[in-house]
């Protein structure tokens, strides 16, 4: 189905996106430690590691806070 593809390829496309833009880690220790230093600087900030599926690295990635609660 087209339709479907075009769908596999922009999320194809976003990740490739991110990845460019965002800071990579060689593996899952040193992007814990990154995101441990940058949320002391900012108690605000919520990050959480993935695993890059496009350069096979670790990047952050900024959690949404529910301030709700
Ligand atoms: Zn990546």
């Amino acid at each position: 189905m087209p339709r479907r593809n075009k769908q596999i390829k922009s999320l194809i496309a976003s990740v490739q996106a991110g990845c460019k833009s965002k800071r990579r880690f060689d593996n899952e220790q040193s992007a814990l430690k990154a995101a441990d230093n940058q949320m002391l600087l900012n108690l605000s900030l919520e990050l959480s590691v993935y695993k890059c599926d496009y350069c096979t690295g670790w990047h952050l990635t900024r959690r949404v806070k529910n301030t709700d609660k």
